[in-house]
């Protein structure tokens, strides 16, 4: 099992994709912030299963995090993410200096799409204005011909979408299930932040979204309800503060009042200093 090839510099990386596509090759690409998990992994080995070669980059990007929030303790794991994309056999890392990819000067981001303004929009008003500049200038960078993505980040997925739509850009974009450990909590990067006793509590969140969905199958179809319902479930488990927990239109993400039509419920809740995000796609 070879360790991928490590790119520090766009010139690496374009050299590298370049001589990849000059011998017929087409590569899969999957964007990380590193801590590498199940969940990376299976973005990996489904990028490598559909091109000859996948690639992810790892890059804690300033740009998408706000002053307060955790951008300097991000975990940073790099040896360890070598050795798991080994594992799951990517071909080909990424990881560019920040210096490189925001030099002095740097001023130009990309509007993000209206699918960015609700939910996380509300609580973190720059984060996809970050994330929508840093994905394209990646795709740029990289040239694959896919790119993917988890549902774990379900608006991120779709501010993505709407942004490759919007800016007729020649990348493909997957978007795979969400990894979820055995007792149900997503897999995240941010999960190592949690106490024992809060990794405990944290399985309400994928409890509150089961209610959600099961109150829908016996009939409640008002959404006002259902989110009373999670809601309802995350303070039982002692969730300090839920930022929001809703049933949303899939493509607008818009909250709807009657749940007349396929769905997603989201939640985004805190447990002592960490902010930890999932959902869950509702059927009627
Ligand atoms: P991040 O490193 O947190 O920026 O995540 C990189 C990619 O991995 C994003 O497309 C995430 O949606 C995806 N991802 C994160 N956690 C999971 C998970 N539990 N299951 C599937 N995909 C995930």
């Amino acid at each position: 099992m070879s360790l991928p090839q490590v790119l520090n510099t766009i010139d690496q990386v374009r050299t590298a994709v370049g001589a990849a596509h000059a011998r017929g090759e087409t590569l899969g690409f999957v964007p990380t912030m590193g801590a590498l998990h199940e969940g990376h992994l299976s973005l990996v080995r489904r990028a490598k299963a559909e091109h000859s070669r996948a690639i992810a980059s790892i890059f804690v990007n300033p740009t998408q995090f706000a002053p307060h929030e955790d951008f300097t303790r991000y975990p940073r794991t790099f040896e360890a993410d070598l050795a798991l994309l080994a594992g799951a056999g990517c071909d080909h890392v990424f990881a560019p200096a920040a210096e490189e990819v925001y030099p002095p000067g740097f001023s130009t981001y990309v509007q993000p799409p209206a699918v960015a303004l609700p939910l996380e929009g509300q609580f973190r008003p720059d984060h996809f204005r970050g994330v929508a500049t840093i994905v394209l200038k990646l795709f740029e960078m990289v040239q694959a011909e896919a790119a993917y993505f988890g549902q774990k980040d379900y608006q991120q997925a779709a501010v993505i979408r709407a942004m490759v739509c919007d800016l007729n850009l020649p990348v493909r974009i997957e978007v795979c299930p969400i990894v979820r450990e055995a007792d149900g909590l997503a897999l995240s990067s941010r999960n190592r932040y949690l106490s024992p006793d809060e990794r405990r509590r944290a399985t309400a969140i994928y409890r509150a979204l089961q209610t959600a969905a099961d109150q829908l199958a016996h009939g409640e179809r008002r959404g006002a309800a259902l989110s009373v319902a999670m809601q309802h479930v995350l303070q039982q488990a002692g969730f300090q503060k839920v930022d929001y927990a809703l049933v949303a239109d899939r493509d607008t993400l818009a909250e709807l009042e009657q749940v007349d039509r396929p769905a997603v419920a989201l939640i985004a809740a805190h447990l002592g200093a960490t902010r930890l995000i999932d959902n869950l796609l509702l059927e009627v």
